[in-house]
């Protein structure tokens, strides 16, 4: 049964987390909008090393090693659910309710390591999350979109060659949009999870995912976007020509077992239960962050918000606040019942979808809500309602845009097919 309170653990977590949040984050968060291509480099540096014991001890738990057995006898406790993506979803919410895009810069597996959660072996989460807790690597990127292939994932031309001399995979093909790819791709700084396909003529059967680590040749960034907002995260194009990566860092299966069956590409669409969630708290941070500023700001200057009171006598502005503050709620209700799900280890495609789809389109006009609401100081840049507005659109782009988003609840709830319901 789902528990809508927070368990302690979390809620003594984001005590923390808000003072990161409201010291760290936010001073730095107009100056690296207004300076595009610069990095954080302070914040970076500081999270990495307080990061490292903490990556440390979560990944021991997760890879099931720890200390040896003490002696004395143990109390039994009771066991609690375990609570690793809800306190992800958490720590996200509130580190972009400081800053979305400067969130996105700190040292993380980001995307490609929950692929690797998703997808890989115990060898392979062993070997390249491992590696985390160990200086280097910094960060890990997702590399999915193409040129030609963006909503339309199976439509990835990107090959995976096996070399029957070397037992390599020979990598070709371009990635666009990859965030953190830069940071990800850089020498010795981090890893990529590239899909590609092992055979073009199995459609989605064919499609497989890569680990590259930062660094290898033939895998290079050929392009920086200049972007509306999250501006201080990196989004990079990168080009992979003859790149060559050992057998072994193909994650899952090799096989195209049944052309008609797409197995493996589901296995990676799984990447998405678990990452949806996680943009859409990010998206309920960016909310929560000008709804807050607004109401504040509207209560300093006598507006008082009647909770209960008939819709009818509210003013605009009264139901327009209590509007924003409902759009979030919901969200928020939708992501804590997806990462609960992923927590229990339940299949939660739907659940992942509709989150992420109410968060894109709630962030979205909760924060054009904002700056209408405060006129023109809201379009000012003297305060970062303008920004939160510009850094709210990706949440319904990236990670599947809201529309297919909403395909895919529609398909699941009418039990269509892809192919039935385009
Ligand atoms: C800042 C940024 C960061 C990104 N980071 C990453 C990343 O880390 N890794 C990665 O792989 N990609 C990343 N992307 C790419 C992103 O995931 C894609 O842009 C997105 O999936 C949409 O694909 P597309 O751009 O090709 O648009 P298209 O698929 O061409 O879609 C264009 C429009 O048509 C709509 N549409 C398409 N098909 C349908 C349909 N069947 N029904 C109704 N509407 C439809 C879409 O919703 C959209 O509005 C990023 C993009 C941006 C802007």
């Amino acid at each position: 049964m789902i528990n809508f309170e927070t368990p302690s653990v979390i809620e003594r977590s984001m005590v923390m987390m808000k003072m990161m949040a409201e010291g760290m984050i936010r001073p730095i968060s107009r100056q690296y909008d207004e300076n595009e291509h610069e990095k954080p480099w302070d914040y970076i540096n500081m999270v990495w090393e307080t990061q490292k014991p903490m990556n440390k001890k979560n990944l021991d738990r997760q890879l099931g090693r720890g200390k040896p057995t003490e002696e004395k006898p143990k109390e039994k406790k009771e066991k609690r659910p375990p609570i690793g993506y809800m306190l992800l979803a958490h720590v996200v919410e509130m580190m972009s309710w400081g800053d979305a895009a400067i969130y996105l810069c700190t040292p993380d597996a980001g995307l490609g390591g929950t692929a690797i959660e998703a997808v890989g072996t115990p060898e392979q989460k062993e070997r390249f999350l491992t590696r985390f807790t160990e200086g280097e690597p910094k960060w890990g990127a997702m590399a999915i979109t193409e040129p030609g292939a963006g909503s339309d994932t199976a439509a990835i031309q990107c090959t995976a060659t096996l070399d029957p001399e070397t037992n390599e995979w020979i990598l070709n093909g371009e990635k666009i949009f990859v965030t953190s790819g830069l940071m990800a791709a850089q020498e010795s700084d981090g890893f990529v999870v590239v899909w590609a396909t092992v055979d073009r003529s199995a459609g989605r059967a064919g499609i497989k995912s890569f680990v590259v680590d930062a660094g290898t040749p033939g895998m290079s960034v050929t392009k920086v976007e200049e972007k509306l907002g999250i501006r201080a995260s990196d989004t990079a194009s990168i080009v992979f020509d003859d790149c060559r990566i050992p057998y072994d860092n193909i994650l899952g299966s090799p096989e195209v077992q049944d052309r008609k069956k797409t197995k493996g590409f589901k296995g990676a669409m799984q990447t998405f239960n678990a990452s949806r969630p996680i943009v859409a708290s990010s998206a309920i941070g960016v909310g929560r962050a000008a709804f807050e500023f607004v109401k504040t700001e509207l209560e300093k200057n006598g507006v008082e918000f009647p909770y209960g009171a008939p819709r009818h006598k509210l003013t605009a502005v009264q139901r327009d606040v209590m509007d924003m503050e409902a759009q979030l709620k919901a969200a928020w209700l939708l992501v804590l019942r997806a990462v609960w799900m992923a927590d229990m280890k339940m299949n939660n495609p739907v659940e992942a979808s509709m989150c992420k789809a109410k968060a894109g389109e709630a962030v979205t006009w909760v924060t054009q809500k904002a700056v209408e609401l405060m006129g023109p100081l809201g379009y000012s840049r003297k305060l970062l309602l303008e920004k939160w507005m510009r850094d709210a659109k990706i949440n319904d782009i990236f990670e599947g845009t809201g529309q297919i988003n909403k395909l895919i609840v529609a398909r699941r709830i009418l039990g269509f097919r892809s192919a039935q319901l385009k």
